[in-house]
């Protein structure tokens, strides 16, 4: 089985790799199911695991014949607990009150350790401290040189190496951990498609990860993760920074107060959608499909809510790394997407032609126009042909329902395009010859049912396909079959 184009969603589909999926048929069997990005989760696991992961999703998309994209999820400044006592969890209940100490050695079962060394310093009387994404709650009620006294208001079990969220609390923490550097690393001389960095907080955060990767000569793309409060006060800074945006609303539905996340997600969409930015919506999309062969109807109405606000990808995370049903997840989810997205067939393509720094304002415009084109010939396919994806990068963002094929010479680019909403990536040799190039397609859409005699088919060229030109606009219409 390879992958069927005609019952593929155009939103794309973020899924994590994990021990439940990690097997090369399982991993080809959800490709061909609708994954076009895998992420590896550098919060666990070491460069050896990373390089399992990578070398096996490549085989995995030669197997389902799909150019699938991979995105290496930096930590970044994430706070843990230390070890606890004796390495045994410890209920708490509301009132019972533990320690922050130095060090990384607690000497009783009350006292916590962090992987921050500046922790005690930085809190202050009055914080509020959440472990296991806010499932336990504490607020500091006394502050010693070496020592901060926490008392429980959320009860729970705290466990060795759980996360630390601080609400409201700013930490002086650098925002990629030697271990991040290290990773980004792996990531930039193993060919990786996209890299997102964790608890960005300041555009300079992304500009630091981006310029590590130039001085590599690495073209993966920066998604920047918005989880915390002070990513969102400086959101338009970071989006600009950034090449795309995931909303990561697991550790932001701790940061900030769970309630306020819908709206947040709504904000960081929309603003992607001005600054012509991918935006992946991430955390808990299906998470009963971690025991459960069903969603609930109010996942399937999230993921439906997160394509109509105008996300461009929807991500599984433990669905399916540790869930039972990592196929399933990821057909359920598709299925969901295709049946939102016919809400979008009647959508008008936007009036404003949208610019972005990444991408020539010719090619925006000559894009732009070429949906309304298609739209008024009654085109049955659009074909955006580009050099480095700037095309498909602008055509993404527009939302027209008109299937839409990215073609590039280069795998990079076709990986790249995984992300690109409604874009569908088709590998063709020599770009230079228009003939050749129109031919091919049509093989490709006759193929596979999508053509036939008489459609019309809008070609848009990106800039340098074609000498002295910056691009092209042709509107082909399919001959007679040959018998
Ligand atoms: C999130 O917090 O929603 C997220 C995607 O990040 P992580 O899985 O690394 O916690």
């Amino acid at each position: 089985m390879t992958r069927n184009s005609l019952n593929e969603a155009r939103t794309k589909i973020v899924a994590t790799v994990g021990p439940a999926c990690e097997d090369e048929a399982t991993l080809a069997e959800m490709i061909e199911h609708g994954v076009d990005v895998f992420r590896i989760n550098a919060a666990h696991g070491t460069q050896a695991d990373y390089e399992r992961m990578r070398s096996k999703i490549v085989r995995a998309g030669e197997m389902a014949g799909f150019h699938v994209g991979i995105l290496l999820d930096l930590a970044g400044p994430k706070i843990r607990l230390g070890k606890l006592f004796n390495d045994q969890p410890l209920d708490v209940e509301i009132g019972d009150q533990v320690t922050f100490v130095r060090g990384d050695t607690p000497s009783n079962d009350r006292e916590l350790t962090s992987n921050y060394t500046r922790l005690i310093d930085e809190l202050s009387l009055g914080d509020r401290v959440m472990l296991a994404d806010g499932m336990i709650s504490m607020q500091v009620v006394e502050k010693l040189k070496d020592s901060v006294r926490c008392e429980i208001a959320v009860k729970g079990t705290i466990r060795s190496k759980q996360g630390i969220n601080l609400p409201g609390t700013s930490l002086s923490v650098s925002s990629m951990r030697p271990e991040d550097v290290d990773n980004a690393l792996w990531a930039a001389r193993n060919n990786i498609d996209f890299i997102s960095l964790s608890f960005v907080r300041t555009a300079q955060d992304v500009l630091s990860l981006k310029n590590l990767l130039a001085s590599m000569d690495a073209s993966a793309l920066v998604i920047a993760k918005i989880e915390k409060r002070e990513a969102l006060e400086e959101l338009e800074a970071i989006v600009d920074a950034a090449d795309g945006v995931m909303v990561a609303r697991g550790d932001l539905g701790v940061e900030i107060d769970v309630a306020d996340t819908p709206v947040a997600q709504k904000k960081i969409i929309r603003i992607c959608r001005e600054k012509l930015k991918p935006v992946i919506v991430a955390t808990q999309m299906l998470e009963s499909m971690h025991h459960n062969r069903r969603p609930t109807r109010a996942e399937a109405s999230d993921v439906a809510n997160a394509i109509l606000d105008g996300a461009d990808a929807c991500m599984l995370s433990g669905e399916t790394a540790i869930g039972d049903y990592p196929v399933l997840a990821v057909e359920t989810m598709n299925r969901i997407m295709i049946r939102t997205e016919v809400l979008l067939k009647s959508q008008p393509v936007e009036s404003k032609t949208r610019f972005s720094s990444r991408v020539h304002p010719v090619t925006s415009a000559v894009t732009h126009n070429a949906a309304n084109i298609a739209e008024a010939i009654d085109a049955k396919l659009v074909v955006v042909v580009s050099h480095t994806g700037g095309t498909a990068w602008v055509k993404a963002k527009q939302r027209n329902y008109i299937p839409t094929l990215g073609v590039s010479d280069s795998d990079a680019v076709l990986r790249r395009m995984t992300l690109f909403w409604g874009i569908m990536p088709h590998h063709v040799e020599n770009l230079e010859n228009p003939e050749k190039l129109i031919e091919k397609v049509t093989q490709w859409g006759v193929a596979r049912g999508m053509l036939v005699p008489g459609d019309r088919v809008v070609y848009v060229t990106g800039t340098g396909v074609l000498v002295n030109t910056h691009n092209l606009l042709v509107v082909h219409e399919v001959p007679p079959i040959k018998s």
